[in-house]
């Protein structure tokens, strides 16, 4: 059975005590989560040990990198490999954030080669997609997200992909406080599912977590998570407050 997941993406904001603070504050909450269900908090590189010290095992909760590289180690001076991650015990990586492809021109062939060295170290991907406006607008998101799954997942064994998550973000969502539909987000992560399901079957396809991210906070959470494809969401803006994520969290299905 796939998983629920809240994934928090603090990208770069907060100074290491407001950092602390915040988690202390989503820790300490009341929040049961099943076995299915997990908390995810990508957290600034600085913060990924204090972050994973935090956390002390508890269960469902994890801790993630925002971004990793495409090589073991060597002369890349300022990136982060997986084999550092995995030395830390992160276990998963967003991959693919469209800030990372609009100001760091990740291409969907580049997202590949991290795809595969993160999977090499046992680190789940969670693996963003999504759609600019202007694709929007001429209504040819389907194909265009197509094309990432596409270029950046279909080389993957059935049994690899079922490794990834995917994080399905339309880019006019994020951070501008105007949030897909429900609708718009099931409509989606269907056509998603369908495409995963045409090329490595049904049960493959059932089985991949596909978030919603793009401005959810604790008041429109739980209708778009309780859509049938969506599985929970990667949340930037909201994840920063501890309130609005600790009831994001309690939005999963
Ligand atoms: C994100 O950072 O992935 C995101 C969806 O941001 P926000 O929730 O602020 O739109």
């Amino acid at each position: 059975m796939r998983k629920q997941i809240a994934a928090a993406n603090w990208k770069m904001n907060l100074t290491v005590d407001k950092a602390e603070v915040l988690l202390d504050n989503i820790l300490s909450a009341d929040i049961s989560l099943s076995s299915d269900q997990l908390a995810v908090f990508a957290v600034p590189s600085p913060y990924l040990q204090l972050a994973q010290q935090k956390l002390n095992n508890k269960e469902n909760f994890y801790i993630a990198a925002q971004n990793c590289y495409s090589k073991k180690s060597g002369a890349y001076t300022g990136e982060v490999s997986v084999e550092m991650l995995q030395s830390l015990n992160i276990q998963y990586v967003v991959i693919g954030h469209s800030e990372r492809r609009e100001y760091f021109q990740e291409s969907n062939a580049f997202l590949a080669e991290k795809l595969n060295i993160a999977l090499e170290y046992n680190i789940t991907p969670i693996f963003c997609c999504g759609e600019p406006l202007s694709i929007r607008d001429a209504q040819t998101q389907n194909e265009f997200v197509s094309t990432q799954l596409e270029e950046s997942l279909f080389h993957f064994s059935a049994d690899d992909v079922q490794k990834i998550a995917i994080a399905y973000e339309p880019i006019w969502a994020i951070g501008t406080g105007k949030t897909a539909t429900s609708e718009q987000a099931q409509e989606m992560h269907a056509h998603l599912r369908k495409v995963l399901a045409d090329k490595y079957g049904k049960d493959v396809a059932d089985n991949i977590s596909i978030l919603y991210g793009g401005s959810v906070k604790a008041s429109n959470a739980k209708e778009i998570f309780s859509q049938p494809d969506v599985d929970g969401g990667l949340v930037g803006g909201a994840s920063l407050l501890a309130d609005e994520f600790i009831a994001i969290i309690k939005s999963l299905k």
